[in-house]
């Protein structure tokens, strides 16, 4: 049980802890670690791309597998190229949605005031974009210099504090929510657990049993909507400098898509 516990916390500290969900997980690193170490392929986290992929193969001692695809460039580190949203403020309406859906909890604004994103904390991990429902929101590459090993330790730790607060703030709105969750639902037991065996970890205090699922609109489709922008703005984008009829139809068949979506 312990050498669980601790294999689960080394593979955890290979992730980069966007909290993204790219990998199937859709509530973060940690859930996507507890998988690999019960035998799920360690390949699929987009953001870590290949070195992270090798990392987890070189701790498992299991074979190199190709890491998932990302839509984005691979930079020079290996990974794809890392990202940053921005809210087009002159747009933005003020409802509040991308606040409760960024996982590390890097935008502020408060009811029917502009929001921003704060860019140093931003990972680009696209979970604020599908709830915005005035689609005012950006993603542009980070003009950053790559962290180096040390740098990305400590932002990896930096995040999962972020998120893990996140989720406590989560769990004490859960009791008095209005609105609906407009993220995937978090398995606040199972963070708040592990984090109970593990001193380092940031604490987790669950309020009150979590019954209420009924009411989370569950944001099964936050990942897939994210992925269907992305791959329509890319392919807008090379449509804009030149045409092509593939493109074109892909692009409507992806349009299509996100319409359909969207009025689940
Ligand atoms: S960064 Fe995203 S894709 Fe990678 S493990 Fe974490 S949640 Fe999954
Ligand atoms: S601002 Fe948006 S893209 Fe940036 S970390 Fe938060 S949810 Fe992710
Ligand atoms: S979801 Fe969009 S409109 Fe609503 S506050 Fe955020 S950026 Fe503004």
């Amino acid at each position: 049980m312990n050498s669980q516990i601790s294999l689960i916390k080394q593979i955890d500290a290979l992730l980069p802890q966007t909290q993204c969900g790219l990998c199937g997980h859709r509530d973060g690193c940690l859930p996507y670690a507890k998988s690999i170490a019960e035998g799920e392929a360690a390949n699929k986290c987009v953001p870590g791309g290949q070195p992270v992929a090798d990392a987890l193969a070189n701790l498992l001692q299991r074979p190199h597998l190709q890491a998932e695809e990302s839509v984005w460039p691979i930079q020079k580190d290996g990974r794809p190229q890392r990202m940053k949203a921005i809210i087009r403020s002159d747009e933005c309406i003020g409802c509040t949605k991308c606040i409760s859906a960024c996982p590390v909890d890097a935008i502020i604004g408060s009811g029917k005031l502009m929001h921003t994103v704060l860019t140093d904390l931003c990972t680009g991990c696209e979970l604020c974009i599908p709830p915005c429902p005035v689609d005012c929101i950006d993603l542009v590459e980070d003009q950053n210099p790559i962290p180096n090993d040390d740098e990305k330790i400590r932002e990896q730790n930096d995040l999962r504090q972020r998120y893990y607060a996140h989720i406590q703030r989560e769990e004490k709105r859960r009791l008095n929510r209005k609105g609906p969750v407009v993220r995937a639902a978090i398995d606040t037991e199972f963070f708040a657990q592990f984090s109970k065996q593990n001193e380092d970890f940031p604490s987790i205090q669950i309020s009150k049993k979590t019954t209420e699922t009924s009411q989370i609109v569950d944001a099964k489709t936050t990942i897939e909507l994210a992925k269907l922008r992305t791959q329509i703005k890319k392919l807008e984008k090379q449509l804009s400098v030149r045409s092509d009829d593939k493109k074109l139809l892909q692009l409507q068949q992806l349009q299509q898509q996100l319409d359909q979506l969207q009025s689940v």
